[in-house]
């Protein structure tokens, strides 16, 4: 293990404004740390009271993302994992609440001998065992601490405090990255550098300067805006670095080392220099952008009532795209809001234009009437279906009543009164759902699967012995396997002791791929390593797809 006075540890703060692309910055750059030999371990900070993500609406947050562990996390959480390969943990994932619940949880304790515990030093103190905990856990050469929100913002100073009481005892060990945006106010059309001087002023009321400021922007930082930024924070040129709009984020680590700042971060940081390795991970995003051919995919969801869904769906698109791409192809996916099939049955028909369709995770009543349809309509239309955890629950359903007979059976969930609960509550949910003990109790994180010879699930993974990460409290209701496989659903996947089914399909002759997984598989697809049902579901569209052309 490194020696701790060897750690580094690099905070990633925002300035001016959030949803600039923070977290792809703090993913690129441990990317671009890995691919020169280096460990390194990113951890996302959020400065919400809520212990982890987990119960936080999708539509309001984005997608949950879950760890290994099990951990209900920040989504930047996956492009951590899709960027750098780090398996992520509870270590990685830090909250306000989380800190102040285990501060608390020491009181009671009798931890702090008898003194009185302030927010001033021991909230900060707590932060920084919790950043070097994840980097003791990591055995991480370089431990990459992503702030949510925006310096400014009052819940962030007892964070920023963490980090200048660690800098000021390490101070060869402690570095800062402002990301921020510049600004271009359409009447003028130039560059503004004031927010972010402003940005830098918050840090330097803080005791911190930063080491570097990557500016996010439409176009490039001018040299003139370079100059202006490295003058207010008296760093050389190198340390302003250029962040533009690119084609994908996967150009982001590509950009970032066209600046130098792979060389010029060991540099700063005193870590012996090696040579980048970025060749596949280039040739990939330099092979995304030469694609045209299209495969045309439809999600019919529900969480569509935000500013855009790609924040709730991120690791499905992402899943998508890296299986795509594989096949030189690149998805058009259509959003697709299964509440309206339920209102007007004909528009069903819009779905036969599609190459396939998914239906992601969700929770709750609304929408599900008309993802049944479609799980219905594509089954009858032979287009390929890939149902994930939800959508698995939703498929089942639908052929318990359109196949095996079962009149309005339905998911416990969904309607407590149905006569066949193909889906019921699973037995260590009951206790836990009639006392409203909601937060982080599903069945989460990573469980074994085995799979069945000759199923397409086990060809398409070219193993039998699986692991693969969940969040459900719902399952296929075991009393009822039975009349569905002789109706001829299979249950390809379950759990080694067979109680639990976690992937239902149709035999490859009745359709081309009709598959539900009660798991979540696109947390562990990877832009360099496409999830195997992901690459198996994408074949199947572009086989519909060129029969049609
Ligand atoms: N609501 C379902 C359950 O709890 C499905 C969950 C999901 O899609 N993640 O089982």
């Amino acid at each position: 293990m490194q020696k701790k006075e060897n750690c580094k540890y690099i905070f990633i703060v925002g300035g001016v404004m959030s949803s600039v692309g923070k977290g792809v910055i703090a993913a690129s750059i441990g990317r671009i740390l890995r691919s020169r030999g280096c460990s390194v371990a990113n951890i996302k900070a959020d400065m919400y009271v809520n212990l982890d993500a987990g119960t936080i609406r999708p539509a309001e947050h984005g997608e949950v993302f879950v760890g290994e562990d099990g951990v209900e996390a920040d989504q930047d959480l996956g492009n951590y994992e899709r960027f750098t390969g780090q398996t992520s943990t509870r270590e990685n994932y830090i909250t306000t609440g989380q800190i102040y619940a285990e501060v608390i949880k020491r009181e009671r304790n009798l931890e702090y001998g008898g003194e009185d515990v302030e927010v001033y030093p021991d909230i900060p103190k707590e932060i920084i065992r919790r950043i070097e905990s994840c980097q003791k856990k990591h055995k991480s050469e370089v431990t990459i601490i992503e702030y949510g929100g925006t310096v400014g913002e009052y819940q962030l100073l007892p964070f920023l405090e963490a980090a200048r009481m660690m800098k000021s005892k390490n101070p060869k060990d402690i570095f800062i990255v402002l990301v921020s945006y510049l600004l271009v106010p359409a009447l003028l059309g130039e560059q503004k550098s004031k927010p972010t001087q402003r940005a830098i002023n918050d840090l330097h009321s803080m005791g911190l300067n930063p080491d570097f400021v990557v500016c996010r922007s439409e176009r490039p930082a001018t040299p003139d805006i370079k100059r202006t930024i490295s003058n207010v924070c008296s760093l050389p040129i190198d340390r302003i670095i250029s962040a533009p709009d690119v084609y994908s984020i996967y150009d982001v680590p590509v950009n970032l080392e066209k600046e130098n700042l792979g060389a010029t971060l060991l540099k700063v940081m005193s870590l012996p220099s090696h040579q980048k390795d970025l060749k596949e991970w280039t040739g990939l995003a330099n092979k995304i952008k030469k694609i045209d051919k299209e495969v045309k995919i439809g999600i019919v969801g529900k969480y569509f009532n935000f500013k855009s869904c790609k924040d709730t769906y991120i690791s499905v698109i992402e899943s998508i795209n890296h299986a795509a791409w594989t096949q030189n192809y690149k998805p058009n996916i259509i959003w697709l809001d299964s509440e309206k099939y339920e209102k007007d049955e004909s528009l069903l028909d819009e779905l036969n234009k599609l190459d396939g369709i998914i239906v992601p995770g969700g929770f709750g009543k609304r929408g599900t009437e008309g993802m049944i349809l479609t799980a219905d309509y594509a089954r009858r239309k032979k287009i390929p279906y890939f149902g994930l955890c939800l959508g698995m629950q939703i498929m089942t359903i639908a052929y318990a009543r359109n196949v095996a007979g079962l009149k309005d059976a339905n998911s416990v969930e969904i309607d407590p009164k149905t006569p066949y609960p193909v889906i019921a509550t699973m037995e260590d949910q009951i206790e836990k759902i009639k006392n409203k003990n909601y937060g982080g109790t599903m069945r989460l994180g990573a469980w074994p699967a085995v799979l069945q010879d000759g199923t397409i699930a086990e060809k398409a993974y070219g193993m039998k012995k699986i692991s693969e990460r969940h969040r459900h409290r719902y399952e296929v209701n075991p009393k009822y396997i039975e009349q569905l496989e002789k109706k001829g659903l299979i249950f390809s996947g379950t759990s080694p002791d067979r109680l639990l089914m976690e992937i239902a399909e149709l035999s490859k002759k009745d359709h081309l791929f009709y598959l539900g997984t009660q798991f979540h598989p696109e947390f562990k697809s990877r832009p360099l390593a496409p999830h195997p049902l992901f690459t198996a579901f994408v074949k199947a569209c572009l086989n519909k797809k060129n029969k049609n052309d």
